[in-house]
């Protein structure tokens, strides 16, 4: 058997293990910033939300408002134009516009009114919410009931938290750029070589890494492939001993010898 073909494939593996262990050193940050990122969208669309209802009420009332004031002259004028009425056809008729207005204040006024109980339901919610935060009854809260202000302070905190957690990554990224470069670098001249000496290895690790499982090659480790800890047959750990591999009939890794990988490391 060709031994060179599986120590060019440990040291794949080794150069591959230690972009793992230098991307570990993210903590899990780029997850944690994408789920602060999720909220924060959530909250903004919230506030967001809470103004447009607002905006619209305002402009709702200022336009009764007008309407009111209009219907109000109206009458006035009407009014004035009776006290010169010429018969009573005229005058009547100069009634029935008053009256018509007066049904067109009516009307806004009730529309008013539904604006005002609008607000207040609203307001009495987020009391609600203000309550059950008091409480620490959390779960209970709806989306409605989050009071004002503290959505506008959790929108505050989550931008916090998002720029700190972002500084923290981008120094961890800074500071092992150079090494995550050099690493690519021997991992791209590593790859190709084997994709000339020994495709059908590199097929095989690709394919053992196309899941989630990052070690395709491992080390026998008490008799055991290390990756799934199920034995390695008696009759095959002379072969790999001697620098041969052994795929694992449980998980499928290539189980080498652990002096494979110290070779690698130098
Ligand atoms: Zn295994």
């Amino acid at each position: 058997m060709d031994h060179t073909k599986i120590n060019l494939l440990v040291k794949l593996q080794h150069l591959d293990n230690q972009i793992e262990s230098i991307v570990s050193l993210q903590k899990g940050l780029p997850e944690e910033i994408d789920a602060l990122d999720e909220d924060l969208i959530f909250t903004t669309r919230q506030i967001e939300t809470r103004k447009i209802i607002a905006d619209d009420q305002l402009k709702q009332r200022s336009r009764l408002h007008d309407t009111i004031n209009d219907c109000k002259n109206k009458i006035l004028n009407f009014k004035e134009k009776q006290t010169l009425a010429r018969n009573n056809k005229e005058y009547d008729a100069l009634s029935k516009q008053i009256e018509y207005e007066e049904k067109e204040i009516a009307q806004a006024e009730i529309q008013l009114q539904d604006i005002v109980h609008a607000v207040q339901k609203a307001q009495e919610i987020q009391k609600k919410g203000q309550q059950l935060i008091i409480e620490n009854r959390y779960d209970e809260i709806t989306e409605e009931m989050m009071p004002d202000d503290v959505l506008h302070q959790q929108l505050e905190d989550l931008k916090k938290q998002v720029d700190q957690k972002r500084e923290e990554l981008d120094s961890i990224v800074i500071e092992t750029a150079a090494d995550v470069d050099s690493l690519k670098n021997k991992i791209e001249t590593q790859r190709a070589v084997i994709d000339r000496e020994a495709k059908r290895l590199l097929d095989k690790y690709d394919h053992l890494r196309s899941g989630s499982l990052r070690n395709a090659v491992v080390k026998l480790n008490r008799n055991a492939c290390s990756g799934c800890n199920t034995r390695v047959p008696t009759n095959r750990h002379t072969m790999i001993v001697q620098g041969g591999f052994y795929l694992c009939e449980s998980c499928g890794r290539i189980v080498v010898h652990e002096k494979l990988f110290e070779e690698a490391e130098n």
